[in-house]
């Protein structure tokens, strides 16, 4: 295995002078440079070809004691000197402080093919930013991190990648509900991969401590090396900077919105600068369609990260990025233009992707208020989303006599409870068919281009919460061929697979309130 390391972001940021594992504040420096924890008795669970590739990693090295070292922090590579990052917060709207990688170590940064990844473990011990934490991750978030990384990559929503899924070989204490329960569990160890992991917090940490100098070496840094056009240090350019991350922030939101997807704790340590899909938590994906739904039991009082509030908690975390670049701009308006120009474009680019997931090309009067009373109609009885929307992708304009009451039994196929359809239910979704139908009617489509077009935006698999439960039962005891199986489906989330059916199906009543497939926490 040659790799091709290249680190820039400790070479070019200023180090912590200390370079010990303890908990610390730690002042005026980017990172610290940490010893990973050399596991117990490391196993690789899984691996993702497709992310070695990316960075010179054959397949036969997939396989060797060397891969397996560097994926599980228990051989440290020639030439390189892993470390942890400094960043702060805010949590669910409140300052936090100082966080960083409390159990994230970034091992290097590597060059191939004419691109920079850096390679992160999670789950190898206390760094300074371990807090009053143990440094380590267990294996059903590891799963669910592996899984959902690379099911989003491949239905196209920006993300940081997954190379690796390894047992640790030791055991971690968790208590998975915080309800006083604890129990060990099997630790374990994710590699992921991003071009950098620079989160908003990063930038919030400097600001709030008065540590300007850093700060502008942490923003030059990322404006020169990861937002190519963009010139650092002028005040023109930090406006453009934050221009350019409002607009990753806002793509990668509606495509949130579009596959279904609820991140569940969008604190500003979680937003990367980049915007890129990070830290894989308490995600979920609605199954029945409710703006209201997060999977955050840790939220479940206020529900602030839930689906519908995504785009609005983006603002939020943008204007605390906006406050933390204020110092170089030295004046709101241009910032407060930004901010205001992501809401308004927010709502446009909404408008677009839900036209696409409704197979309509053009842009007609109307359509706003055809795709707010889908909403509201999806929620009169729980919808499944995902289904809903590859079902309606199904209609035949040509076919015979096709009027709504022929639509309504072709989606009911979607609907938890078809046969309890109360009246007033049955006749909303008949009006909203029928105007559907009538703007269908005023494309210049082909039913087979409209069909094609919509199952290019509405995904027939998705990692439906229960799967990756599934997934993680099977491998406490051992086994990963589901794990194998399912991590091949959603690498093709738009095709259909014949055999593969029954994964396109709604969530068995078993998984309604089960820990795991409706209920997370933050323990992981
Ligand atoms: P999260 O809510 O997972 O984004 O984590 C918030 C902060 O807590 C980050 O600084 C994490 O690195 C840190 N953290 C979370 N879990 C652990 C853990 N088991 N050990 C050490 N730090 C952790
Ligand atoms: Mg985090």
């Amino acid at each position: 295995m040659r790799l091709n390391i290249k680190d820039t972001f400790s070479k070019q940021l200023p180090a912590d002078s200390d370079t010990s594992n303890n908990p610390r504040q730690v002042h005026h420096a980017c990172f610290s440079y940490v010893t990973p924890q050399s596991p117990e008795n490391p196993k690789l669970l899984h691996a993702s070809s497709e992310v070695a590739e990316l960075l010179g990693i054959t397949e036969a090295d997939l396989s060797t004691p060397d891969f397996l070292g560097l994926v599980t922090g228990s051989q440290i590579l020639e030439g390189t000197k892993p470390y942890a990052m400094c960043y702060g917060g805010h949590q669910f709207g409140n300052w936090a402080g100082q966080l960083g990688d409390g159990r994230a170590i970034n091992l290097t940064e590597l060059e191939h093919a004419n691109k920079r990844w850096a390679i992160q473990l999670k789950g190898s011990g206390l760094t300074p930013y371990s807090r009053t934490a143990d440094g380590l991750a267990v294996l059903r978030s590891s799963i669910r991190e592996h899984l959902c990384s690379e099911a989003m990559h491949y239905l196209g929503v920006p993300t940081t990648r997954s190379l690796s899924l390894s047992l640790s070989g030791s055991e971690v204490m968790r208590d998975v509900l915080y309800n006083g329960n604890a129990a060990m569990e099997k630790g374990a160890i994710v590699a992921r991969v991003a071009p950098i992991f620079i989160r908003f917090g990063n930038f919030e940490i400097f600001a709030s401590r008065g540590e300007f100098e850093t700060l502008k070496q942490l923003t030059d840094f990322t404006i020169q090396e990861y937002f190519p056009g963009i010139a650092s240090g002028t005040k023109e350019g930090y406006v453009a900077f934050l221009q350019e991350v409002a607009n990753r922030t806002l793509e990668m939101i509606v495509h949130w919105q579009r596959v279904g997807f609820v991140h569940g704790v969008m604190n500003t340590d979680n937003l990367s600068i980049l915007g890129l899909t990070i830290d894989y938590g308490p995600y979920g994906w609605l199954e029945g369609y409710d703006p209201n739904w997060t999977p955050n039991t840790t939220d479940k009082q206020f529900k602030r990260y839930r689906f519908g509030n995504q785009a609005k908690v983006a603002h939020w975390n943008l204007y605390q990025l906006a406050n933390a670049l204020y110092s170089f701009i030295d004046e709101s308006e241009p910032l407060e233009a930004i901010l205001d120009s992501f809401n308004k474009d927010y709502q446009i680019q909404y408008l677009e992707m839900m036209r696409h997931k409704l197979g309509l090309q053009k842009g007609v009067d109307g359509d706003q208020e055809l795709i707010s009373k889908l909403e509201k109609t999806l929620q009169l009885t729980e919808t499944d989303m995902t289904i809903f929307f590859r079902l309606l992708g199904t209609i035949s304009l040509k076919s015979d006599a096709l009027n709504s009451e022929k639509v309504l039994d072709i989606i009911k196929e979607a609907f938890y409870a078809p046969q309890e359809l109360k009246e007033e239910v049955l006749s909303s979704w008949n009006s909203w068919i029928s105007n559907y139908l009538a703007r269908l009617n005023q494309e210049d489509i082909s039913d087979t281009d409209r069909q094609t077009a919509m199952n290019k935006t509405n995904p027939k698999y998705v990692l439906r919460n229960y799967m990756a439960q599934l997934v993680i039962d099977d491998a406490e005891k051992g086994d990963v061929t589901l794990l194998n199986e399912i991590f091949e489906l959603l690498k093709n989330p738009y095709e259909e697979q014949v055999t593969q059916e029954k994964w396109f199906a709604k969530r068995p009543e078993w998984a309604r309130n089960k820990v795991g497939c409706s209920m997370l926490s933050c323990s992981s």
